[in-house]
């Protein structure tokens, strides 16, 4: 019998019918021959919710206890998938993150995944019960608080278990039909990607495709662990992320295209360090001062005034982590010397992906060709070795994203991609 670790989303399971449509669609799995593991997230927009009702008694409210918080919405999900299969006549079992083995540091709100013992797991199959596991969570190894891994977090729960347990794959179950050339809710002409390698999966993750977690992608190609990502709405074949297509295959070099998709982000805000003294350290001390605050930054640009001498540094950051960035860097205004500190969050970034960038010269040209065609002012740039970026004003991001997705014929002219449920909150 193989073993099948399937994933539903919170979309999936948006009220009582959903939960019962998935637990029937575990069922079939199981009738054709597979043992199968279950990942869950919280039902619909469940942990925006809770996160909205945290804030409304705290503005900052304690890391530990918005994780306990936070939790609490895949537990909801885990029991009542539980007992709508217990309903059609098959053996359950819910676990938390916890009773399932799921060991992280101690980085509340983006808890990293350290260990995977899943011996619970292991004995309710061989009981011959279907194990239900809470996603998004784990318990630190060494508070043992409860932790969560990050919004979007339990796609990575699923591949951690899949690969702890040597499941053949991982299937993600989603409110679209796979991974597409760009966010469907965007361009409804996007077309589904039957095939993407871990490398450009990795990429449109980091750049905002928020269909897969960033790091559910790294665990998998760590793990040469398959992921199927397709619709729990659908019977139809989804996406595989898998290994790089072999360049010594016919095949695989056939159905390879120089461009995988644009992936967009709404979730960053830039901050912008004026009059710098332009001397050496200056810039060390501002971003170590970041970094210290505990705030990863993506893009950065400086420019120097020749007439004045004195610098500017803007900077790309999560929006979350503006408040705590901004105080941070207040407290060493004197030290470090700079005049104004201000922050815009009515930013987004479109980024252009493909394994064909490396050999094709000139895509840059026609990226920034079909933004100014669009006419979209660009406000920073950065590219990786299969990327090119640009941030744009915020109410400029959709008109971006379908124009360099017509740019680069990546539209199906046949079919209209669907999606499902959801709200794309
Ligand atoms: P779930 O609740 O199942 O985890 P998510 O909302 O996290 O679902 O992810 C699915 C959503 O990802 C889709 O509804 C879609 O709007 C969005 N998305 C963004 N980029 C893409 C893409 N390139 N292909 C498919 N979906 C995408
Ligand atoms: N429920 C969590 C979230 O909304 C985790 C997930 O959906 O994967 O981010
Ligand atoms: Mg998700």
């Amino acid at each position: 019998m193989t073993l099948i670790v399937q994933k539903y989303g919170g979309s999936s399971l948006g009220d009582a019918d959903g939960i019962k449509r998935v637990a029937q669609r575990i069922i079939s799995t199981r009738k054709a021959g597979h043992q199968v593991v279950v990942v869950v997230s919280a039902m619909g927009d469940t942990t925006d919710e809770l996160h909205d009702l945290a804030l409304q008694v705290s503005p900052m409210p304690p890391a530990r206890e918005l994780d306990m918080l936070l939790t609490a919405g895949e537990r909801i999900s885990m029991a009542l998938v539980a007992m709508a299969i217990a309903n059609l006549g098959f053996e359950a079992r819910s676990f938390t993150g916890s009773q399932a083995g799921v060991i992280t540091d101690s980085a509340h709100g983006k808890a990293r995944i350290i260990d995977v013992t899943p011996g619970r797991i292991a004995s309710a199959l061989a009981d011959g019960a279907i194990p239900i596991v809470a996603g998004f969570q784990g318990v630190s190894q060494d508070s043992k608080d409860i932790t969560t891994l990050g919004r979007g977090g339990s796609d990575t729960t699923a591949v951690a278990l899949a690969a702890a347990l040597g499941a053949e794959t991982c299937e993600i179950y989603t409110d679209v039909d796979g991974v597409f050339t760009a966010d469907p809710r965007i361009v409804p002409a996007a077309h589904r990607i039957p095939r993407i390698s871990y490398e450009e999966m990795l990429e449109m993750a980091a750049s905002g495709a928020k269909v897969l977690h960033l790091r559910c992608v790294e665990y998998a190609r760590r793990y040469a662990m398959p992921i199927h990502v397709r619709s729990s709405f659908s019977s139809k074949e989804g996406t595989w992320v898998t290994h790089a297509p072999d360049p010594q295959s016919e095949e695989d070099a056939m159905d390879q295209p120089m461009i995988t998709g644009v992936a967009h982000d709404r979730s960053e805000a830039t901050i912008t360090v004026s009059g710098i003294p332009d001397k050496v350290g200056v810039a060390a001390s501002i971003f170590r001062t970041v970094a210290s605050a505990s705030i990863n930054i993506d893009m950065i640009v400086q420019s120097t005034s020749r007439t004045t001498g004195q610098a500017d540094i803007s900077f790309t950051l999560p929006r979350q982590d503006v408040p705590a960035a901004m105080t941070a860097l207040r407290d060493v205004q004197g030290e470090v010397g700079f005049t104004s500190l201000v922050f815009d969050d009515s930013i987004g970034k479109i980024s252009l992906i493909g394994a064909g960038m490396r050999s094709h010269p000139g895509v840059s040209a026609e990226f920034f060709g079909a933004l100014a065609d669009a006419g979209v002012n660009i406000r920073m740039i950065s590219t990786s070795e299969i990327r090119i970026s640009a941030v744009v004003d915020a109410a400029d991001l959709d008109p971006a994203v379908t124009a360099t997705h017509r740019a680069f014929g990546l539209e199906d002219g046949e079919t209209e991609a669907v999606v499902y449920g959801g709200t794309g909150r």
